[in-house]
């Protein structure tokens, strides 16, 4: 496993690539400028060729050809990677998530103090 070092499984890779997403989507701003957009679609294209398991990036390139990412807010964004995670989900199996719960599953990242701007220290808006 990880904590012992050497290579990783493409099961722990995984959970911690949805770790990440899906803590990104909770982040993502709720009026993303048109730069914020623009990175969000970026970072889901160079996952399709640069995720570190090149099956696992090739199905992902399918996903996300057949429903390209909604980046308008953060609701969309979060519902989209919910759903692409489903999607991955039914390929290997397993059950699908039910994405009205998304929010409450994944929440962003804890940061309580406030930054110099009076928002959160952990914002992106
Ligand atoms: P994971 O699927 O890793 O999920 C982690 C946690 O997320 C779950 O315990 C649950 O609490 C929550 N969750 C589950 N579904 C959702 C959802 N829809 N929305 C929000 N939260 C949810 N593995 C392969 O073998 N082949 C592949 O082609 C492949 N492609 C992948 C593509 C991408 C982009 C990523 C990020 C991963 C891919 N994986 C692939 C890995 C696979 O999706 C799982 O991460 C891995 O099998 C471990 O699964 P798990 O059951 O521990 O939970």
């Amino acid at each position: 496993g990880a904590a012992a070092g050497g290579a990783v499984s493409r099961e722990e890779v995984g959970r911690a690539a949805w770790t990440f997403l899906h803590t990104l989507a909770a982040q993502y701003p709720e009026k993303p400028s048109r730069q914020q957009q623009r990175d969000a679609r970026n970072l889901m294209d160079i996952l399709t060729r640069m995720y570190p398991c090149g099956e696992c990036a090739r199905h992902f390139r399918e996903v996300v050809r057949a429903s390209p990412p909604a980046v308008d807010s953060r609701a969309a964004f979060s519902l989209w990677m919910c759903e692409a995670h489903n999607t991955v989900n039914r390929q290997l199996g397993k059950p699908a998530f039910n994405c009205a719960l998304v929010e409450a599953r994944w929440a962003g990242i804890e940061c309580g103090e406030e930054g110099e701007g009076g928002g959160s220290a952990c914002s992106l808006e």
